[in-house]
């Protein structure tokens, strides 16, 4: 099973901003979205960061309120490890859990093409099992 699996269930649509976006403005995408991150992107459509649900409580843990105020540049990760609609949900699982976070990026041929968060591994997983379980019931019942 490939990430694009997921993609094509899910669908490719990704939030991003702009890095200058304010973290009130992030807070109240995530929130009125449902998201637990968005990509901030350059005008050229780079992705030049990502900022998840954690970022913004450190942000305000450290600034406290006047966080909320300033851009999302100030608190976002820069280091973006992202993965192809190609690699494996293996593969996909080791990055989250090496990296410690439950967002990929899916990029092609450079350019963005997709999220993938913890929730739609699981979702997939769950969805994997199912069948083979059933699949293996029917065969017993049928041998
Ligand atoms: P998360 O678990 O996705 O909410 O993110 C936890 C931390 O990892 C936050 O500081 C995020 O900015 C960062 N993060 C999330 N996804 C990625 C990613 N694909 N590459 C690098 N950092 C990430």
């Amino acid at each position: 099973m490939t990430v694009s699996v997921i993609l094509s269930n899910k669908g490719h649509n990704v939030f991003t901003v702009d890095p200058d976006e304010k973290v009130e403005a992030v807070a109240q995408l995530l929130a009125g979205k449902r998201i637990g991150a968005v990509l901030a992107t350059s005008g050229d459509g780079k992705v030049v960061g990502i900022v998840s649900e954690r970022d913004l409580i450190r942000a305000i843990a450290q600034k406290g309120a006047s966080a909320l105020k300033r851009p999302i540049s100030d608190f976002m990760t820069t280091n973006v490890v992202t993965c192809q609609g190609t690699d494996s949900i293996a593969v996909l699982m080791e990055k989250m859990t090496a990296g410690k976070f439950r967002h990929l990026p899916v990029l092609k041929g450079g350019k963005l093409d997709g999220i993938v968060s913890i929730g739609d591994v699981v979702k997939q997983r769950i969805a994997e099992t199912e069948f083979e379980a059933n699949a293996m019931r029917e065969y017993i019942s049928t041998g």
